[in-house]
């Protein structure tokens, strides 16, 4: 007996795939599954977090509807995977932001974009917002650094306290020691896998669309995401770096480390969100979990309206709409922020931790543990 239907589903798709084991080459799932012959509750869900959602194994598969056994293995996948993020999720009574997330995430950007404008209008008098301020430190003629680094630096280490708790949820789940997950070898390959996407490739040949022709549009798309990411994280951190370290307050000018490393992520995060979005909404309906669409579709916007409002605010930073612009852009990144322990951002935390235990087993049945 398993925790919830979804995870019995899971439970009668793994035993039959386990006796056909036609798909073994396509990713990491299926292997994982031939090491064993019973699956617990923590194996179905890191079964879940190791599928990259390919689609590969429907297209393949001869016992996909209409035949009787009715199998949907990334259908049935992405709804445990989805479930077992609202288990995991730190505090338990915050989970329920997992339910209609959509909705959840627009609302609280809505509200965290209006209490910046207010805010920022009531700290300083309507000439300042409007005026034009330009050179170092011209950003913080409207809001103090003081307040702004203590504001979200609490709402980045909220947010890296809920995903830590959530990784330690997972890791019990799944039956590993905490230590476990300290294997350099396996780290290391877990690293490489997760750079390149790896199983996001259907066993080579590209990730299902609707007209089960794969592509790697999906994969490019991705990567665009993930390293813009990377780079705008990057700019963060030298920035931070210039003021504490050199003094150096922001803005700073256009050819400047922090601004070429935000721009080129940025520029990263406009197409890659917006191509995953397209990508998305050609997808086959019959491999989506639809009650999840809005996670989806909510996080891959925050993203964008991220990169977007940062360019806009770079592009205008010395015109009178800087005040507004940047209002704009601190309510975007902030709702980000503490939203992020509870949507599809934790995928990628999740998945990695999933290909490290996958790295470990590998090494384990290969002797060299
Ligand atoms: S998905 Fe279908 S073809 Fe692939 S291993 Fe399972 S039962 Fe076999
Ligand atoms: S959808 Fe792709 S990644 Fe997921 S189990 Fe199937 S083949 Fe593997």
């Amino acid at each position: 007996m398993h925790g919830t239907s979804t995870l019995e589903e899971a439970d009668r798709l793994m035993t039959v795939c386990n006796s056909c084991r036609y798909c073994e080459g396509l990713c990491a799932v299926f292997p994982a599954m031939e090491m064993r012959r019973a699956f617990s509750d923590g194996d179905l869900n890191y079964f879940a977090n190791l599928c990259h959602a390919c689609g590969a194994c429907y297209t393949d598969c001869q016992f996909s509807p209409p035949h009787e056994y009715n199998v949907n293995v990334p259908k049935t996948l992405a709804v445990a995977r989805a479930e077992s993020w609202a288990a995991y999720a730190w505090p338990r009574s915050l989970s329920g932001l997992f339910t209609n997330n959509g909705l959840v995430i627009s609302i609280i950007a809505a509200l965290s974009v209006a209490a910046f404008i207010f805010a920022l209008a009531a700290l300083n008098d309507r000439q300042a917002m409007v005026g034009i301020h330009t050179g170092p430190g011209a950003f913080y003629a409207l809001m103090p650094h003081g307040a702004m680094a203590a504001l979200f630096g609490a709402a980045f280490l909220y947010a890296i306290v809920a995903l830590a708790m959530g990784v330690r949820a997972f890791w019990r789940d799944i039956g590993e020691p905490i230590g476990m997950l300290a294997d350099p070898p396996s780290l290391w390959q877990a690293i490489k896998d997760a750079a390149e996407l790896r199983y996001l490739d259907g066993g080579g040949v590209g990730c299902v669309n609707e007209d089960e022709r794969p592509t790697d549009r999906r994969k490019i798309y991705h990567h665009l995401t993930f390293y813009g990411f990377l780079l705008c994280f990057a700019a963060t951190c030298v920035a931070t770096l210039y003021h504490y370290l050199l003094a150096r307050e922001a803005p700073y000018p256009l050819w400047d480390l922090p601004v070429v490393l935000g721009t080129s992520g940025g520029i990263g995060l406009l197409i890659g969100p917006a191509g995953l979005l397209l990508e998305k909404s050609k997808r086959d309906p019959v491999l989506v979990d639809e009650k999840r669409t809005g996670m989806d579709v909510a996080f891959t916007l925050m993203l964008f309206l991220t990169s977007l409002t940062g360019i806009v605010l770079l592009l205008l930073r010395e015109t009178s709409a800087m005040g507004p612009l940047l209002a704009l852009h601190l309510g975007v990144v902030f709702s980000l922020f503490i939203t992020m322990p509870y949507g599809k951002f934790v995928h990628g935390l999740y998945r990695f931790v999933a290909l490290v235990r996958y790295a470990r087993e590998r090494r384990m049945t290969a002797g060299t543990v």
